[in-house]
């Protein structure tokens, strides 16, 4: 019983280098900046005798250490577009809120990993916040991002999703979640009673960058929430999905299981992510042959995010 409960997976994740070696028998771990993190479910599923697997890349310690050109402690800046403490507000009808400062996993490629959780806490400042949202009333969105929302306790996600129900003027509720897939055991029913009667509409963007994520425990836990609606974002990522095979694999398998691909997003150059970054040619490359694979319902949008009031579109 106690293992299928989250909270006892989020607590025996691996955490740093020593585990995580003695774990995968490696010594390729390294203790670094940004701490290793690793829940079981999800080491579970690497193949610990492929020194690539496309998720062991993805948590193992890659970074290049010099400073890099172009490459930045926060480059989405996103501190810049925080009228108030926990809330981000680039865009005219919808606001970001950090919810959390803790994630189920860390990604060595995160562009939020050197984010200032401590200072930018929307429920500890849920009266400004609160405020801010009300007094604009040209915002109909609310985004629970983090952090990860998902590693709030069931009461406190419920709470904050109340007190943002309680705005008239929000009609939709996104939650920008990698949990969901790294720790299925966190799509409870207890979750999915709380999405399912709030009087929002309820969108779930999930983070998946390979198929071989999406495992058996996930695609059953996943129906607990087939009232919502659910997407799925992924970023590419040199070494894990950058091949047409996996990508069109990956889009795929998200729609059996009900998700449609969203967004592929070009890697946020934070310092320490050189070794995953695509060239945009070859990015565009893969994008053209997506569309020869994919109807245009199952193929992601490709996007840079950049850093300022809007995305580019590559394509
Ligand atoms: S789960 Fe999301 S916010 Fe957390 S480390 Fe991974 S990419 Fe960053």
């Amino acid at each position: 019983m106690m293992e299928n409960n989250w909270q006892y997976h989020a607590r025996y994740a691996l955490k740093g280098a020593n585990q995580s070696n003695d774990f995968f028998k490696t010594k390729a771990f390294k203790d670094q900046t940004f701490p290793i993190k690793i829940p079981l479910e999800f080491a579970q599923l690497i193949d610990k005798n492929n020194k690539n697997d496309p998720l062991l890349k993805q948590v193992i310690s890659a970074k290049v250490l010099s400073k890099s050109a172009n490459f930045s402690l926060s480059p989405l800046e996103d501190e810049k577009y925080s009228p108030v403490a926990g809330l981000i507000h680039k865009y005219p009808n919808r606001v970001l809120l950090i919810a959390s400062q803790v994630c189920a996993i860390h990604c060595q490629y995160c562009f939020r990993q050197n984010f200032n959780y401590t200072e930018h806490d929307a429920i500890s400042n849920w009266n400004e916040v609160q405020n801010y949202i009300i007094n604009n009333i040209k915002i109909n969105e609310v985004i629970l991002s983090g952090g990860d929302p998902l590693s709030l306790s069931g009461d406190k996600l419920s709470v904050l999703i109340d007190n943002i129900a309680n705005i008239a003027h929000i009609k939709t509720l996104r939650i920008h979640t990698r949990s969901a897939v790294v720790t299925p055991n966190r799509i409870t029913n207890k979750l999915s009673d709380i999405l399912n009667q709030s009087r929002l509409n309820v969108v779930m963007v999930l983070h998946t960058n390979h198929a071989q994520e999406l495992s058996a425990q996930f695609a059953q836990k996943i129906t607990k929430l087939s009232g919502i609606t659910l997407l799925n974002q992924s970023v590419l990522l040199k070494g894990v999905n950058d091949s047409i095979e996996e990508l069109t694999e990956l889009c795929l398998k998200l729609f059996d299981l009900g998700i449609f691909p969203y967004y592929l997003h070009m890697l946020d150059k934070v310092q320490g992510a050189q070794d995953f970054l695509v060239k945009d040619d070859y990015a565009i490359q893969l994008h053209q042959q997506l569309k020869n694979n994919l109807s245009g319902y199952l193929v992601p949008r490709l996007v840079r995010d950049n850093g300022n009031h809007s995305k580019d579109w590559l394509l």
